[in-house]
Protein backbone atom coordinates (compact mmCIF):
# COMPACT_ATOMS: atom_id res chain seq x y z
CA UNK A 1 0.00 0.00 0.00
CA UNK A 2 0.95 3.53 -0.62
CA UNK A 3 1.55 5.76 2.34
CA UNK A 4 -0.90 9.20 2.71
CA UNK A 5 1.15 11.87 1.26
CA UNK A 6 3.46 14.02 3.35
CA UNK A 7 6.20 17.03 3.59
CA UNK A 8 9.65 15.69 4.37
CA UNK A 9 12.77 18.06 6.07
CA UNK A 10 16.26 17.36 6.45
CA UNK A 11 17.61 19.92 10.10
CA UNK A 12 21.00 20.03 10.37
CA UNK A 13 21.07 20.47 13.73
CA UNK A 14 19.48 19.42 16.85
CA UNK A 15 17.76 22.94 17.55
CA UNK A 16 16.28 22.91 13.80
CA UNK A 17 15.20 19.21 14.63
CA UNK A 18 13.06 20.42 17.02
CA UNK A 19 11.96 23.19 15.63
CA UNK A 20 10.15 20.95 13.20
CA UNK A 21 8.57 18.19 15.47
CA UNK A 22 7.40 21.00 17.55
CA UNK A 23 5.06 22.26 14.46
CA UNK A 24 1.78 21.81 16.24
CA UNK A 25 -0.23 22.25 13.23
CA UNK A 26 1.48 19.13 11.64
CA UNK A 27 1.66 15.53 13.09
CA UNK A 28 5.54 15.17 12.52
CA UNK A 29 7.62 11.69 13.23
CA UNK A 30 11.42 11.78 13.01
CA UNK A 31 12.94 9.24 10.77
CA UNK A 32 16.10 7.90 11.73
CA UNK A 33 17.50 4.72 10.06
CA UNK A 34 13.83 3.93 8.31
CA UNK A 35 13.45 -0.02 9.49
CA UNK A 36 10.44 0.10 11.47
CA UNK A 37 8.75 3.68 10.39
CA UNK A 38 8.80 3.24 6.70
CA UNK A 39 6.84 -0.46 7.31
CA UNK A 40 4.52 1.34 9.30
CA UNK A 41 3.89 4.32 6.52
CA UNK A 42 3.00 1.43 3.69
CA UNK A 43 0.84 -0.46 6.45
CA UNK A 44 -0.87 2.55 7.00
CA UNK A 45 -0.69 1.58 10.64
CA UNK A 46 0.67 5.63 10.91
CA UNK A 47 0.26 8.37 8.55
CA UNK A 48 2.75 11.66 9.74
CA UNK A 49 1.69 14.60 7.77
CA UNK A 50 5.78 15.42 8.28
CA UNK A 51 8.94 13.65 8.48
CA UNK A 52 11.63 15.20 10.40
CA UNK A 53 14.80 13.12 8.70
CA UNK A 54 17.84 13.24 11.19
CA UNK A 55 20.09 11.48 9.30
CA UNK A 56 22.32 14.97 8.56
CA UNK A 57 23.01 16.04 12.29
CA UNK A 58 26.65 15.15 12.72
CA UNK A 59 26.27 15.77 16.41
CA UNK A 60 24.04 12.86 16.90
CA UNK A 61 26.57 10.62 14.73
CA UNK A 62 28.85 10.27 17.97
CA UNK A 63 29.40 7.24 20.36
CA UNK A 64 31.32 8.02 23.32
CA UNK A 65 32.95 6.70 27.18
CA UNK A 66 31.80 9.17 29.67
CA UNK A 67 33.12 7.72 33.14
CA UNK A 68 31.93 4.64 33.62
CA UNK A 69 28.78 4.79 30.81
CA UNK A 70 28.80 4.66 27.22
CA UNK A 71 26.89 7.61 25.42
CA UNK A 72 25.05 6.07 22.46
CA UNK A 73 24.07 9.23 19.36
CA UNK A 74 20.73 8.78 18.22
CA UNK A 75 22.31 8.04 15.07
CA UNK A 76 24.61 4.93 15.38
CA UNK A 77 23.43 2.49 13.79
CA UNK A 78 22.76 -1.34 15.30
CA UNK A 79 25.96 -2.63 12.85
CA UNK A 80 28.23 -0.79 15.09
CA UNK A 81 28.11 -3.32 17.90
CA UNK A 82 28.68 -6.26 15.75
CA UNK A 83 32.56 -6.13 16.98
CA UNK A 84 33.15 -6.75 20.26
CA UNK A 85 36.06 -4.28 20.59
CA UNK A 86 33.45 -1.31 19.30
CA UNK A 87 32.81 -1.11 23.23
CA UNK A 88 34.97 -1.51 26.03
CA UNK A 89 34.45 -4.55 28.66
CA UNK A 90 31.85 -6.73 29.28
CA UNK A 91 29.21 -4.08 27.83
CA UNK A 92 31.02 -4.41 24.45
CA UNK A 93 31.04 -8.45 24.82
CA UNK A 94 27.01 -8.35 25.94
CA UNK A 95 26.02 -5.83 22.87
CA UNK A 96 27.76 -7.80 20.00
CA UNK A 97 26.44 -11.07 21.14
CA UNK A 98 22.63 -9.43 20.78
CA UNK A 99 23.05 -7.37 18.05
CA UNK A 100 23.76 -10.57 15.36
CA UNK A 101 20.00 -11.63 16.57
CA UNK A 102 18.43 -8.06 15.45
CA UNK A 103 16.71 -9.15 11.70
CA UNK A 104 19.59 -9.24 9.19
CA UNK A 105 22.89 -7.12 7.94
CA UNK A 106 20.65 -4.64 5.63
CA UNK A 107 18.94 -3.63 8.35
CA UNK A 108 21.57 -3.31 10.52
CA UNK A 109 23.27 -1.27 8.73
CA UNK A 110 20.71 1.55 9.05
CA UNK A 111 18.31 0.92 11.68
CA UNK A 112 19.70 2.97 15.20
CA UNK A 113 19.96 1.63 19.01
CA UNK A 114 17.78 5.06 19.94
CA UNK A 115 15.21 4.41 16.76
CA UNK A 116 14.49 0.62 18.72
CA UNK A 117 13.83 3.07 21.88
CA UNK A 118 11.48 4.75 20.67
CA UNK A 119 9.92 2.02 18.64
CA UNK A 120 9.81 0.29 21.88
CA UNK A 121 8.70 -3.14 20.50
CA UNK A 122 8.48 -5.84 23.14
CA UNK A 123 10.81 -8.03 21.13
CA UNK A 124 13.29 -5.75 20.63
CA UNK A 125 16.60 -6.24 22.22
CA UNK A 126 17.65 -3.66 23.29
CA UNK A 127 15.19 -2.43 24.84
CA UNK A 128 15.64 -5.71 26.81
CA UNK A 129 19.76 -4.90 27.82
CA UNK A 130 18.83 -1.26 28.09
CA UNK A 131 16.04 -1.97 31.35
CA UNK A 132 18.73 -4.90 32.30
CA UNK A 133 21.09 -2.07 32.40
CA UNK A 134 19.21 0.61 33.59
CA UNK A 135 20.11 2.72 30.92
CA UNK A 136 19.17 6.33 30.61
CA UNK A 137 17.14 7.77 27.38
CA UNK A 138 18.36 11.38 26.26
CA UNK A 139 15.75 13.69 24.81
CA UNK A 140 14.89 17.26 23.98
CA UNK A 141 11.39 18.77 23.04
CA UNK A 142 10.42 22.33 22.74
CA UNK A 143 10.18 21.78 26.64
CA UNK A 144 13.90 21.69 27.05
CA UNK A 145 15.99 18.56 27.67
CA UNK A 146 15.28 15.64 30.37
CA UNK A 147 16.69 12.41 30.79
CA UNK A 148 14.00 9.21 31.82
CA UNK A 149 15.56 6.07 33.19
CA UNK A 150 14.81 2.79 31.54
CA UNK A 151 13.00 1.77 34.21
CA UNK A 152 10.47 4.67 33.65
CA UNK A 153 10.58 4.63 30.44
CA UNK A 154 8.78 1.99 28.29
CA UNK A 155 5.02 1.60 28.90
CA UNK A 156 3.56 -0.93 26.86
CA UNK A 157 4.23 -1.99 22.78
CA UNK A 158 5.26 0.93 20.82
CA UNK A 159 4.05 3.05 23.96
CA UNK A 160 6.85 4.97 25.91
CA UNK A 161 7.09 8.27 28.44
CA UNK A 162 8.66 10.27 25.53
CA UNK A 163 6.44 13.04 23.91
CA UNK A 164 5.34 12.65 20.38
CA UNK A 165 7.53 15.90 19.95
CA UNK A 166 10.25 14.54 22.25
CA UNK A 167 14.03 13.87 19.94
CA UNK A 168 15.98 11.04 21.90
CA UNK A 169 19.61 12.55 21.26
CA UNK A 170 21.42 9.47 23.26
CA UNK A 171 20.58 6.83 25.14
CA UNK A 172 23.26 5.57 28.00
CA UNK A 173 24.47 2.23 29.44
CA UNK A 174 26.97 1.49 32.25
CA UNK A 175 29.95 -0.34 30.55
CA UNK A 176 29.98 -2.67 33.32
CA UNK A 177 32.64 -3.56 35.72
CA UNK A 178 35.89 -5.94 35.94
CA UNK A 179 34.48 -8.52 37.43
CA UNK A 180 31.24 -9.21 35.22
CA UNK A 181 30.16 -11.79 32.47
CA UNK A 182 27.51 -11.51 30.79
CA UNK A 183 25.62 -13.53 28.27
CA UNK A 184 22.30 -13.28 25.30
CA UNK A 185 19.87 -16.36 24.36
CA UNK A 186 17.78 -15.94 21.78
CA UNK A 187 14.83 -18.04 20.35
CA UNK A 188 12.96 -17.55 17.52
CA UNK A 189 11.05 -19.26 14.70
CA UNK A 190 12.94 -18.79 11.72
CA UNK A 191 16.01 -16.38 10.90
CA UNK A 192 15.58 -12.40 11.03
CA UNK A 193 12.07 -12.85 12.60
CA UNK A 194 11.63 -11.44 16.02
CA UNK A 195 12.62 -13.34 18.90
CA UNK A 196 9.82 -15.29 20.35
CA UNK A 197 11.90 -15.15 23.75
CA UNK A 198 15.13 -13.65 24.60
CA UNK A 199 17.67 -13.32 27.66
CA UNK A 200 20.17 -10.85 28.67
CA UNK A 201 22.69 -10.98 31.74
CA UNK A 202 24.95 -10.06 33.44
CA UNK A 203 26.54 -11.30 36.49
CA UNK A 204 29.34 -10.16 38.88
CA UNK A 205 30.94 -12.33 40.91
CA UNK A 206 33.29 -12.03 43.56
CA UNK A 207 35.32 -15.18 44.97
CA UNK A 208 32.76 -17.53 43.46
CA UNK A 209 30.11 -15.72 45.23
CA UNK A 210 27.50 -14.01 42.87
CA UNK A 211 27.56 -10.27 44.17
CA UNK A 212 24.80 -8.66 41.48
CA UNK A 213 22.75 -9.75 38.60
CA UNK A 214 20.86 -8.17 35.94
CA UNK A 215 18.79 -10.08 33.51
CA UNK A 216 16.62 -8.89 31.12
CA UNK A 217 13.48 -10.93 29.31
CA UNK A 218 12.93 -10.02 25.40
CA UNK A 219 8.88 -10.46 24.72
CA UNK A 220 8.42 -12.02 27.42
CA UNK A 221 5.31 -9.33 28.45
CA UNK A 222 4.01 -6.49 26.92
CA UNK A 223 7.45 -4.48 27.76
CA UNK A 224 11.08 -5.33 27.92
CA UNK A 225 11.25 -6.95 31.61
CA UNK A 226 13.81 -6.62 34.06
CA UNK A 227 13.67 -9.85 36.21
CA UNK A 228 14.30 -8.48 39.42
CA UNK A 229 12.92 -11.61 41.37
CA UNK A 230 15.15 -13.90 39.53
CA UNK A 231 18.09 -11.25 40.19
CA UNK A 232 17.38 -11.36 44.22
CA UNK A 233 17.19 -15.13 44.15
CA UNK A 234 21.10 -15.27 43.43
CA UNK A 235 22.52 -12.95 45.79
CA UNK A 236 25.14 -14.50 47.68
CA UNK A 237 24.85 -17.63 45.74
CA UNK A 238 28.34 -19.55 45.78
CA UNK A 239 28.35 -20.68 42.24
CA UNK A 240 31.14 -23.13 42.73
CA UNK A 241 32.29 -25.43 39.39
CA UNK A 242 29.85 -24.50 36.32
CA UNK A 243 27.94 -27.58 35.81
CA UNK A 244 28.67 -28.91 31.85
CA UNK A 245 25.91 -30.17 29.63
CA UNK A 246 22.57 -28.73 28.04
CA UNK A 247 20.57 -29.09 31.33
CA UNK A 248 21.07 -27.65 34.72
CA UNK A 249 20.67 -29.75 37.84
CA UNK A 250 17.16 -28.81 38.93
CA UNK A 251 18.68 -27.38 41.99
CA UNK A 252 20.88 -25.02 40.61
CA UNK A 253 20.41 -21.52 41.71
CA UNK A 254 20.47 -20.43 37.51
CA UNK A 255 17.87 -22.88 37.26
CA UNK A 256 15.62 -21.80 40.10
CA UNK A 257 16.19 -18.30 38.75
CA UNK A 258 15.46 -19.25 35.30
CA UNK A 259 11.75 -20.78 37.11
CA UNK A 260 11.45 -17.56 39.44
CA UNK A 261 11.43 -15.40 36.30
CA UNK A 262 9.38 -17.20 34.12
CA UNK A 263 6.96 -17.28 36.97
CA UNK A 264 7.25 -14.01 39.18
CA UNK A 265 8.92 -11.46 36.37
CA UNK A 266 7.45 -12.53 33.33
CA UNK A 267 3.73 -11.50 31.68
CA UNK A 268 4.35 -13.41 28.47
CA UNK A 269 1.45 -12.42 25.98
CA UNK A 270 0.25 -15.59 23.56
CA UNK A 271 1.56 -15.34 19.70
CA UNK A 272 0.39 -17.43 16.99
CA UNK A 273 3.33 -19.92 17.23
CA UNK A 274 4.09 -19.41 21.24
CA UNK A 275 1.43 -19.43 23.69
CA UNK A 276 1.57 -18.20 27.48
CA UNK A 277 2.91 -22.06 28.73
CA UNK A 278 5.40 -22.10 25.87
CA UNK A 279 6.66 -19.18 26.54
CA UNK A 280 6.94 -19.53 30.49
CA UNK A 281 8.93 -22.97 29.83
CA UNK A 282 11.39 -21.36 26.93
CA UNK A 283 11.94 -18.10 29.52
CA UNK A 284 12.79 -20.57 32.48
CA UNK A 285 15.38 -22.57 30.31
CA UNK A 286 16.48 -19.62 28.40
CA UNK A 287 17.45 -17.49 32.15
CA UNK A 288 19.23 -20.86 33.42
CA UNK A 289 21.15 -21.22 30.07
CA UNK A 290 21.65 -17.20 29.65
CA UNK A 291 23.73 -17.04 33.22
CA UNK A 292 25.47 -20.22 32.49
CA UNK A 293 27.05 -18.43 29.91
CA UNK A 294 27.38 -14.99 31.97
CA UNK A 295 29.05 -16.73 34.30
CA UNK A 296 31.69 -18.71 32.14
CA UNK A 297 32.13 -15.83 30.47
CA UNK A 298 33.02 -14.33 33.93
CA UNK A 299 35.60 -17.71 34.49
CA UNK A 300 37.16 -16.41 30.65
CA UNK A 301 37.68 -12.72 31.78
CA UNK A 302 39.28 -13.61 35.02
CA UNK A 303 41.35 -15.94 33.97
CA UNK A 304 42.69 -13.41 30.94
CA UNK A 305 43.47 -11.03 33.53
CA UNK A 306 45.28 -13.11 35.32
CA UNK A 307 47.38 -14.75 32.97
CA UNK A 308 47.94 -11.15 31.55
CA UNK A 309 49.89 -10.78 34.89
CA UNK A 310 50.86 -13.25 35.80
C1 LIG B 1 12.27 -7.55 8.73
C2 LIG B 1 12.61 -6.81 9.99
C3 LIG B 1 13.07 -7.51 11.08
C4 LIG B 1 13.39 -6.85 12.25
N1 LIG B 1 13.86 -7.57 13.31
C5 LIG B 1 14.15 -6.94 14.46
C6 LIG B 1 14.62 -7.67 15.59
O1 LIG B 1 14.78 -8.89 15.55
N2 LIG B 1 14.88 -6.96 16.73
C7 LIG B 1 14.71 -5.61 16.80
O2 LIG B 1 14.95 -5.02 17.85
N3 LIG B 1 14.30 -4.89 15.74
C8 LIG B 1 14.01 -5.54 14.58
N4 LIG B 1 13.58 -4.79 13.52
C9 LIG B 1 13.42 -3.32 13.67
C10 LIG B 1 14.75 -2.59 13.45
O3 LIG B 1 15.65 -2.93 14.48
C11 LIG B 1 14.61 -1.07 13.44
O4 LIG B 1 15.84 -0.60 12.97
C12 LIG B 1 14.32 -0.39 14.76
O5 LIG B 1 13.12 -0.84 15.33
C13 LIG B 1 14.08 1.12 14.59
O6 LIG B 1 15.23 1.79 14.31
P1 LIG B 1 15.29 2.82 13.10
O7 LIG B 1 16.50 3.64 13.34
O8 LIG B 1 15.21 2.06 11.83
O9 LIG B 1 14.00 3.75 13.37
P2 LIG B 1 12.91 4.31 12.35
O10 LIG B 1 12.31 3.20 11.57
O11 LIG B 1 13.45 5.46 11.59
O12 LIG B 1 11.85 4.86 13.42
C14 LIG B 1 11.07 3.99 14.19
C15 LIG B 1 10.19 4.84 15.12
O13 LIG B 1 10.99 5.52 16.07
C16 LIG B 1 10.91 6.94 15.91
N5 LIG B 1 12.29 7.44 16.09
C17 LIG B 1 13.43 6.94 15.53
N6 LIG B 1 14.50 7.59 16.00
C18 LIG B 1 14.04 8.51 16.87
C19 LIG B 1 14.68 9.48 17.69
N7 LIG B 1 15.99 9.65 17.73
N8 LIG B 1 13.88 10.26 18.47
C20 LIG B 1 12.53 10.12 18.48
N9 LIG B 1 11.89 9.21 17.72
C21 LIG B 1 12.63 8.42 16.92
C22 LIG B 1 10.33 7.17 14.53
O14 LIG B 1 9.63 8.38 14.46
C23 LIG B 1 9.42 5.96 14.39
O15 LIG B 1 8.23 6.18 15.07
C24 LIG B 1 13.25 -5.43 12.34
C25 LIG B 1 12.78 -4.71 11.23
C26 LIG B 1 12.46 -5.38 10.07
C27 LIG B 1 11.97 -4.59 8.89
Amino acid sequence: MKPAPFDYVVPRTVCEAVEALGDTGRKAQVIAGGQSLILEMHLLRIGPELLVDINRIPELDRMSVEGDELRVGALIRHATFESADAVPGPLGALLSRAVVNIAHSPIRSRGTMAGSFAYAHPASEWCAIGVALDAAVEVIGPGGAREIAARDYFLGPNHTARRPQELITAVRLPLLGENTGVGFIEHRRTHFTFAQVAVAAALTVNDGVISAARIGLVNSADRPVRARNAEWSLLGADIGPLPSGPRLPDDHPFARAGRVAAREDAAPVAEPYADVDYKRQAIAVLVGRTLLEAAADQRARLAAREGHHG
